[in-house]
């Protein structure tokens, strides 16, 4: 292919990451097979670089995917342990491996062409898109899905970052519940200005994955997460000399009420992250990205146009503002914010809260559960900032900074290597 013959082509998906890869299974799944489609990424994801933790009812094409499911999970703070039964949700680990090479064998079926190059320019002229890539080739597409990271739109009211790191820990012997996960635990140090927790969700109850986790404007360093992370082994009661750390999982997440425009240009979606898909009060992606590739996958398949429903709906974005607002400016602290939620409402409700998905009566409930002099100045400060941002230029976002990569963590792997969880790769992927 050169400049003078391009690749034409129905779709064109535009980064070959998460949402990406939902979406080819999600064709797949659909019988979408007389399209022709073009994916456009430098890299050609596989192995393990992310996990998924996600929450959502069971026997759906994603259960032989899966690492681990609970039906009760761990939420503790300071003051109280509270086991919680999803029932009839179940919170799973997906290892990012099994779903890029399921995509992967979608491709395929699909006879999709792969180009490893970036997508330079997009120009959508209504009834095509030209997309150029980085080694010079020209896709014209009669739909582009676009799933590249961006920043948003222009800066949020509030700007906020999950940013975390996890150690695959394997112990010598039985220590982790496999039956539970530990999904938020509040008892670590707090920032000064932020919310941090740590969590662990087990394989087996010797293999875990143990992260620590802070919502809040800045990153720490390299030590800074490795410190924290010990600190958090140490308050599980964790003993150094009997762990392996298997692998390293670091990442950066945007929180942040900006806007992620979901449809740029007529002939453009944008998917994942740079679509909006991550919910600005938890950082969650995985769901709605999933949900969005089914819905496109669905439109195809019926010769409608390849447009998802947002991904959280409107009165939520508007509550997510006012959450972080009121976190941010300190009116609120984040262990008693989430301990509230879970102790005032079934964990069934605020997890499908969360994924956008209550009717406005159950979102009045939780709004409820929340202390109410501080989200009303928060609701307030929001409102007059608004009227602030209209009147004052557009301040572009800056873009979300890539995760800190570490040397080798403080505990090192040694020798021998008894199998990583199911679908796991047997190394220390330190990124
Ligand atoms: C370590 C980690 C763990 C996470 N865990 C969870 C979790 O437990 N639950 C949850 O809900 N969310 C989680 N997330 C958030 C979110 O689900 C993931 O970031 C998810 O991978 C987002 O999918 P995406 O397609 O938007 O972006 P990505 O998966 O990052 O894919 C973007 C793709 O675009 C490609 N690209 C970049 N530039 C170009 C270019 N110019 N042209 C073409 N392609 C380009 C990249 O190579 C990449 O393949 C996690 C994120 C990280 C980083």
């Amino acid at each position: 292919m050169t400049e003078s013959a391009p690749l034409d082509v129905d779709l064109a998906l535009l980064g070959g990451g998460g949402a990406a890869s939902l979406l080819l299974a999600a064709l797949d799944r659909h019988g979408v097979h007389d399209l022709r489609i073009a994916v456009v990424d430098p890299v050609r994801r596989r192995g393990q670089d992310r996990t998924w933790a996600f929450w959502g009812h069971p026997g759906t094409d994603l259960d032989p995917l899966l690492s681990a499911s609970w039906h009760q999970v761990e939420v503790a703070t300071a003051a109280r342990r509270r086991v919680l039964d999803l029932t009839p949700l179940r919170y799973a680990m997906l290892r990012s491996g099994p779903v890029y090479d399921r995509a992967a064998a979608a491709e395929r079926r699909l006879d999709a062409t792969r180009i490893v190059a970036p997508a330079d320019t997009v120009t959508d002229d209504g009834t095509r898109v030209r997309v150029r890539t980085g080694d010079g080739r020209t896709v014209r597409a009669g739909w582009v899905l676009d799933s590249r990271p961006r920043p948003p739109a222009r800066a949020g009211r509030t700007t906020w970052l999950q940013h975390f790191r996890g150690w695959w820990l394997e112990a010598d012997r039985p220590v982790f519940d496999p039956a539970r996960a530990v999904l938020m635990d509040f008892r670590t140090p707090q920032p000064p200005r932020g919310v941090s927790f740590g969590y662990v969700l087990p394989v087996s109850d010797r293999y875990a994955l143990v992260e620590y986790t802070e919502f809040s404007p800045d990153l720490l360093t390299d030590a800074g997460y490795d410190a924290a992370l010990a600190g958090y082994r140490d308050l599980l009661g964790l003993d150094p000399a009997g762990l392996r750390v298997r692998e390293v999982e670091n990442g950066v997440i945007p929180m942040t009420d900006a806007p992620f425009p979901a449809r740029p240009s007529p002939r453009v979606i944008r998917l994942g992250t740079a679509g909006g898909a991550t919910r600005p009060s938890t950082g969650f992606t995985f769901s709605a990205m999933y949900r969005q590739a089914d819905q496109v996958a669905r439109a195809l398949a019926a010769g409608r146009p390849p447009v998802p429903q947002a991904a959280y709906p409107r009165r939520h974005r508007w509550m997510d503002a006012v959450a972080l607002r009121a976190l941010d400016r300190g009116g609120v602290g984040g262990p008693d914010f989430f301990d509230r939620l879970f102790d005032r409402n079934p964990a069934e409700r605020v997890l499908r809260f969360l994924d956008g998905a209550t009717t406005p009566a159950e979102e009045v409930a939780i709004m409820n559960s929340t202390r109410l002099l501080p989200m009303i100045a928060a609701t307030a400060g929001d409102a007059a900032h608004r009227v602030r941002d209209r009147l004052r230029p557009t301040r572009p976002a800056p873009a979300v900074p890539p995760a800190v990569v570490g040397a080798q963590p403080s505990i090192r792997p040694h020798g021998g290597g008894a199998p990583g969880p199911p679908g796991s790769e047997d190394d220390v992927a330190a990124r």
